[in-house]
């Protein structure tokens, strides 16, 4: 995610990192790819263990490796490094783009040991339930989905489309896998220690969503998070309802741009006699853009900078679709959650 890199969603990747044979693995990566120099990629959650790992792959591949130091938020993010491999860990490729000299090193979840944290949820879900989690559980689904069946219940799974790898799997700007199954199921269950990822899902649908969480070893809905979230894009968006000069956000990132859609948006805004610029920049955050003289923004990168970070920055920031309700082109009863999506 291209942001400040302090939220708490990525503090669970911290748990699961390599066990000895999985480092043994990836040494067998390193091998087999005749390596000499290799670039380390790591998510906030787990740069505690770089100087560990980067030390450990030295000494038994033979190999210098670069940590890279840039903030790293999800496979829409690989970072440009001069060497002969990157290995990117905790996050799973994303099916559509094109990497090049990049091994995913995607960390899948412990063991299940327990279904403690499932039973919490099963008594808050409805017969027919879509599963849903992140790349770093999504080995648990099948026991889980066999486990909830056995309860009576219905469990649908929906498969992945060209920006995520995994049945089931959500990203913070996809959420395919919970379309898929929208009209099978009357609600889903998370698997996951946040509300980062079912919070887009809770826009795309008034079902209920439950968390079912493996840390905790509890079950919660998500419920009102919805509506603090509801609260705070409205006061953006009548917030740059008289702005005069928009700054629209183009990033760099080759799993965020969206070019066509920042220009297609300037295009908008001067036919409704808004001046509209686009900026364009790689990590974007609040001490980058101040000093411009825009009244707000429009941001085509990570669709969650606006929602997470909306607190950081001085000028309302808005998602492509609120700024379609601002210039009344979107009704507000059709206001919609942002997304990228790979067609
Ligand atoms: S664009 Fe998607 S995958 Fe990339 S950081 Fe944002 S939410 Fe995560």
């Amino acid at each position: 995610m291209s942001r400040k890199p302090t939220h708490k969603f990525f503090s669970h990747v911290e748990r699961c990192f390599p066990s000895m044979s999985e480092t043994d693995r990836l040494l067998e990566v390193i091998r087999g790819r005749n390596a000499k120099t290799v670039g380390l990629q790591f998510p906030v959650g787990l740069r505690t263990k770089a100087v560990e790992l980067a030390q450990e792959i030295e000494s038994k591949a033979g190999v210098t490796c670069l940590v890279s130091a840039d903030p790293s938020f999800g496979a829409c993010d690989i970072a440009e490094m001069p060497v002969d491999l990157i290995v990117h860990l905790g996050h799973a490729p994303m099916p559509h783009l094109r990497y090049n000299r990049v091994f995913f090193y995607d960390l899948p979840g412990p063991p299940l040991a327990s279904l403690a944290f499932v039973d919490a949820a099963e008594p808050m879900l409805p017969k027919r339930v879509g599963l849903l989690t992140t790349t770093q559980f999504r080995g648990w689904l099948p026991r889980i989905q066999e486990h909830l069946e056995k309860a009576g219940h219905e469990v649908r799974i929906g498969e992945p489309d060209k920006r995520v790898a995994y049945a089931g799997q959500l990203l913070g700007c996809d959420y395919h896998t919970a379309e898929a199954v929208v009209n099978d199921v009357d609600g889903y269950l998370y698997i996951g220690t946040g509300e980062f990822h079912p919070l887009g899902v809770a826009f795309l649908t008034d079902k209920p969503i439950v968390i079912a969480d493996p840390e905790r070893g509890s079950a919660r809905n998500l419920a009102d998070l919805k509506d603090r979230v509801l609260r705070q894009r409205w006061a953006a968006i009548a917030r740059a309802h008289d702005a005069k000069v928009f700054g629209i956000i183009v990033s760099k990132k080759n799993g965020q741009v969206r070019m066509d859609m920042a220009k297609d948006l300037k295009a908008l805004a001067e036919r409704h006699g808004r001046q509209a610029n686009l900026f364009l920049l790689d990590l974007v955050s609040p001490e980058f853009l101040e000093g411009y003289r825009v009244d707000a923004w429009v941001n085509t990168a990570c669709p969650r900078i606006a929602i997470e970070d909306v607190l950081q920055y001085k000028q309302p920031m808005l998602t492509p679709q609120e700024f379609e309700i601002v210039l009344g082109e979107r009704k507000p009863e059709a206001y919609a959650f942002d997304e990228i999506r790979a067609y």
